[in-house]
């Protein structure tokens, strides 16, 4: 049994919650052009990592809220929970979210605005 300490509503029991996936998969914004395999990458590739891992959860049988948590998928360790939209303090958590191949991908990098090309006519 995992204890998740919800940060609107304190430790609950795990059947309270459901889990989202995989924490920091930015949707690559429609004016951003990219292949469809890299489209695939962004939608259904995901990883399955045996160790620190970054989560996105729901307390679905609580406030229904959305957070992130850090946690070891070996020991179950919360490391952080931390909220949407954010990244993590901690430098475990840091480090897992900066080395994730995901970082650099082409879809994540139209996720951003300002990457088409309003330029490359001008040169
Ligand atoms: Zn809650």
């Amino acid at each position: 049994m995992l204890i998740i300490p919800c940060p609107h509503c304190g430790p609950r029991d795990e059947i309270e919650f459901a889990c989202g996936g995989e924490a920091h998969i930015a949707r690559p914004l429609v004016e951003n052009k990219i292949s469809d395999a890299e489209f695939a990458n962004y939608l259904f590739i995901r990883d399955n990592t045996k160790g620190l891992f970054l989560e996105r959860w729901h307390h679905s049988a609580g406030c229904r809220k959305w957070f992130n948590l850090a946690r070891d998928t070996f020991t179950h360790e919360i490391i952080e929970v931390y909220p949407m939209g954010s990244l993590p303090k901690k430098a475990s958590a840091r480090t897992s979210y900066s080395s994730s191949w995901r970082r650099g991908t082409l879809a994540e990098k139209a996720a951003k605005t300002g990457k088409h090309s309003q330029t490359e006519g001008r040169k």
